[in-house]
């Protein structure tokens, strides 16, 4: 049998344990450190946005937005409903509701339902976290003059799309806040992470300090506020820092893996690839497809069978039994993509053969 092919493993850049016996030398192991600050620094400078805070998981990025924004009990948040959990939770967290809307032609959040949920919302919404889904940038244009007429402030959940751009700008740094992940499949990963960047200094200086569980600047421990420990060890900012020396060569390798699948799988009726908007350059996090008429489940377990990871598309958060009762403007779209949907093995570290190989399977699969 052949090594496992996983969808998304981590890809070291061979510098991660340099740095990481820097820490060591340093003894700042914890609490935080040089290379936090250099992490930082590097997201600032590779994304243009005037400030970074390194965090324990975007998950934590996304609480921390919603409290400086002062999203609280009884306020509304709208979301992209075709997302990943860690999405979301922090509404929950703040003991607000949600209203999720469903996705369009791009598989990304509907401008136009968007519209929807703001005029059937029982009150105005605070907030939208919008997801780029699978790295593919959303339709921020739209959205973001939705979003600025209505008054609600954007909350960009670029979790899986560190290093994709929108007319040359990032993903991230279009909303009022933004938030990536380094968890262990992204595309960048530290085994656990996550930022949240923002041109509004006293934003990110607020989250800085609810994030150190919130201590008042005494020489004392003294606090006012309920705070969280949500910072991001040194260790591991030391692994993010070596990583992102390698990000653009990972962003133009996973592209490259889409477009080998494309061309191959492209040519059959049965395939729809997931689409990338005008003006954007996802960074292709995974690959992603929809069949016809195959279901995906016996496509997994074919791949399966020659030991090669694969997995439905995200589960839309308004089919789950968690959000039974939660209101939602939906056009059937994100439910037809989990029902029709894959995502293909995608690491940067994949070589050709790695994909003709999963090509091969799925090809057979479709017959
Ligand atoms: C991975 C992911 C998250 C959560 O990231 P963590 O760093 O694991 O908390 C949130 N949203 C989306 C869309 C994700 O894919």
């Amino acid at each position: 049998m052949m090594d496992r092919l996983f969808l998304s493993p981590p890809h070291m850049s061979g510098k991660e344990q340099q740095y990481i016996a820097e820490v060591f030398e340093s003894n700042y192991i914890a609490p935080l450190g040089a290379f936090v600050n250099r992490f930082e620094e590097s997201i600032k400078t590779y994304t243009g946005s005037l400030n970074a805070l390194a965090l324990s998981s975007a998950t934590a990025g996304l609480h921390l937005t919603l409290r400086v924004l002062g999203v609280s009990e009884g306020d509304y948040v709208l979301a992209s409903s075709f997302t990943f959990i860690g999405s979301v939770n922090a509404i929950l967290y703040q003991n607000a509701n949600p209203i999720f809307v469903d996705s369009d032609e791009s598989w990304n959040i509907s401008p136009k339902l968007l519209k929807e949920a703001i005029l059937k919302a029982p009150k105005k919404p605070k907030a939208l976290i919008v997801t780029h889904l699978y790295g593919q940038v959303c339709k921020l244009d739209e959205i973001i003059a939705i979003c600025k007429e209505e008054g609600i402030f954007l909350i960009e959940d670029a979790a899986e799309s560190l290093g994709a751009s929108y007319h040359g700008r990032q993903s991230g740094t279009f909303g009022d806040m933004g938030v990536y992940s380094f968890n262990g499949n992204k595309i960048l990963t530290t085994s656990g992470g996550g930022m949240l960047v923002s041109d509004n200094q006293e934003w990110v200086d607020k989250a800085r300090f609810l994030s150190t569980q919130a201590k008042e600047d005494y020489l004392h421990y003294e606090h006012k506020e309920v705070g969280y420990n949500y910072r991001m060890s040194n260790v591991l900012a030391a692994i993010g820092v070596a990583q992102m020396e390698v990000l653009d060569e990972h962003v133009n390798r996973r592209r490259e893996i889409f477009d080998i699948y494309q061309n191959i799988l492209g040519a059959y009726e049965e395939i729809q690839f997931m689409p990338e908007i005008e003006g954007s350059r996802g960074n292709r996090w995974l690959s992603t497809l929809t069949f016809n008429r195959t279901d995906p489940i016996k496509v997994i377990n074919l791949l399966e069978g020659a030991n090669i990871e694969s997995r439905p598309l995200w589960k839309p958060m308004h089919m789950q039994p968690l959000f039974n009762a939660t209101m939602v403007i939906e056009n059937g779209t994100s439910q037809t993509l989990f029902e029709k949907g894959i995502c293909l093995p995608s690491g940067s570290s994949m070589s050709d053969e790695d994909v003709i190989r999963v090509c091969d399977i799925v090809k057979e699969a479709i017959k």
